[in-house]
């Protein structure tokens, strides 16, 4: 049976608050089940400012995809000129809606914004104390351990799968690989976001682009962001769903790919790094 994981990422505070009630609301009206990663402590988008100056491409893809439309203009400003507010921790209610429609909640973030920009020169002990912190969070806010983790940008080093090996997880969505894989370094099985998010490519021809690459009856993940299709995005989000539903895919939350997955027939590897098309900085694959 051909099969659609949503993996849902919230990434801001704004994503959190606005992005995923309408996701939440798409998904209802067409009765399916998804997978939320959640970003749980502070909200530190507005130190991307600092990247316009260091990168050049992230200058570009702010410009391109309008990026003050997608997030607002507050969000620009969080952890620079105004503090930065707690994701998750902010909006229980909202996370108790999540839960309570059946989807799947797992552990994101715990600050989104500096994995992304300062994972490199940071220390393992920060990396340590990042998981600690956003799990105990996690916890609070769900009432259980996650049972997967889904990297921030889709970045991850070999210490990160050494640290996390304590947490136990079931599966990682880290990478951005065309098919499942075991992580070498933790041996956990990866389910990885194998399709490009609307954000990457022609916004006019998304659909069809999702679109042809699904219909070769095999099992793929959608990469969502809560900031995205549950905002500008909303309509081609609810038109490609559509479309998967009459082309006879089953449309999933990630642990249901899991427990189809044969492990023992999943290839060993170790991920490497590479630039995306659309993408302003490498991602794992
Ligand atoms: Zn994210």
């Amino acid at each position: 049976m051909p099969m659609l994981g949503l993996k849902i990422d919230v990434d801001t505070y704004w994503g959190m608050k606005n992005g995923v009630p309408s996701i939440l609301q798409t998904l209802k009206e067409f009765n399916l089940k998804g997978t939320f990663f959640l970003s749980i402590g502070p909200d530190n988008s507005g130190r991307a400012a600092l990247q316009l100056i260091k990168n050049p491409l992230f200058l570009k893809k702010m410009m391109w995809t309008n990026a003050p439309a997608l997030y607002g203009w507050k969000t620009a400003l969080y952890g620079t000129l105004l503090p930065a507010p707690m994701i998750a921790l902010s909006f229980p209610q909202i996370v108790n809606d999540i839960i309570a429609a059946g989807h799947e909640v797992q552990f994101h973030a715990w600050d989104h914004r500096r994995w992304q920009d300062e994972l490199s020169g940071k220390s393992e002990n920060w990396i340590r104390e990042w998981f600690a912190r956003g799990i105990s969070s996690f916890e609070k806010l769900t009432g259980k351990k996650p049972t997967a983790f889904g990297a921030p940008s889709w970045l991850i080093d070999d210490r990160v799968l050494a640290i996390i090996k304590e947490y136990n997880f079931d599966y990682l969505s880290c990478t951005r690989a065309k098919s499942p894989f075991i992580h070498e370094i933790s041996n956990i099985l990866e389910i990885p976001s194998d399709l490009p998010c609307f954000e990457e490519i022609d916004a006019q021809k998304g659909v069809s682009i999702i679109s042809d690459l699904i219909k070769d009856g095999g099992i793929h993940v959608l990469p969502v962001h809560a900031e995205v299709e549950g905002g500008i995005f909303q309509n081609q989000f609810r038109e490609l769903l559509r479309k998967a539903i009459n082309m006879g895919i089953e449309i999933v939350p990630l642990k249901v790919i899991k427990d189809k997955l044969d492990v023992k027939t999943i290839p060993a590897r170790k991920s490497k790094m590479e630039l995306l098309p659309g993408r302003h900085s490498p991602c794992a694959v």
